[in-house]
């Protein structure tokens, strides 16, 4: 049985500078990574490098998916293989409404997927909206977002929630949540991690890039947590790692936060 995901011995680049210098990280079915570390150690450079960011330039390695190389697809194909990115910083895009982007991303993900996934066919726009509706309300949003151009105007929480959101209606087969507490108020965390853990019931892999142990306490599931440090994985261990560096913070390891 292959991996889900399988990052191997990845160096990345952004214009001529190695961000990433050899990570590698593989993630089986149904398992739950965290990924923390450092400001500007390379999170967020791996998020975007797996997905296909342009800016990003994989001088190294490869990124397979069930074993089958993707760092040559653009951004769109790597999405159709079931790969979610729940980033860091929400973009705002005026003039692209919710459910008209919502609807087209499943619509695509859905003909690519129902082959290998148990997925609904929505016939219907209504059909969509009554399936989105029950997701949002599951994460704390009104339905009344579905009107509304994606991202735009909604608060830092609201981006948040709106992410996961996304991901329980797409339902990837890996999930990378990159911050995905950040700037949230407790009760926003809570509702989060209720939502990964209802990703986790699909068997999807998810990863969690965070800076905090309180999203991990959360989870149904956590199998593995690594520290990045200078665009590699320097050491890896189970949840109690992550209490230690919540703990301890970075120093314990003998890294510097910049
Ligand atoms: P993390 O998510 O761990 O905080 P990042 O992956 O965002 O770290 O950043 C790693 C390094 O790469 C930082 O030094 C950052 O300034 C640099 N970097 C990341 N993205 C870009 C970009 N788009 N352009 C220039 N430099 C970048
Ligand atoms: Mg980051």
């Amino acid at each position: 049985m292959m991996a889900f995901l399988d990052i191997k011995d990845l160096h990345v680049s952004i214009d001529g500078k190695e961000i990433l210098s050899g990570l590698d990280l593989s993630i089986d079915r149904g398992q739950v990574h965290a990924i923390m570390g450092p400001n500007g150690s390379g999170k967020s450079t791996l998020a975007n490098a797996v997905l296909g960011h342009p800016k990003y330039t994989i001088t190294s390695g490869d990124i397979l998916v069930k074993g089958e190389s993707i760092i040559d697809m653009p951004t769109s194909e790597r999405a159709k293989k079931g790969i979610f990115l729940g980033f860091q910083y929400p973009t705002e895009i005026p003039g692209v409404g919710y459910s008209h982007f919502l609807r087209n991303a499943y619509n695509n993900l859905n003909k690519s997927l129902s082959q290998e996934q148990d997925r609904e066919v929505f016939l219907t726009v209504r059909e969509f909206h009554e399936y989105v509706k029950k997701n949002l309300d599951s994460v704390g949003l009104d339905p009344s977002f579905l009107g509304r151009y994606l991202n735009e105007g909604f608060s830092g929480g609201e981006k948040k929630r709106s992410e996961v959101m996304q991901m329980l209606v797409l339902k990837p087969i890996v999930a990378i949540l990159d911050e995905p507490d950040s700037g949230l108020d407790i009760d926003a965390v809570k509702a989060v991690a209720e939502a990964i853990n209802r990703l986790i019931d699909t068997g999807a892999g998810v990863v969690v890039i965070t800076h905090y142990a309180r999203i991990l306490r959360y989870l149904k599931k956590l199998d593995h947590v690594h520290v990045v440090a200078k665009g590699k994985i320097i050491k890896s261990g189970g949840k109690e790692l992550s209490e230690e560096l919540e703990a301890k913070g970075y120093g314990w390891l003998g890294l510097q936060d910049k």
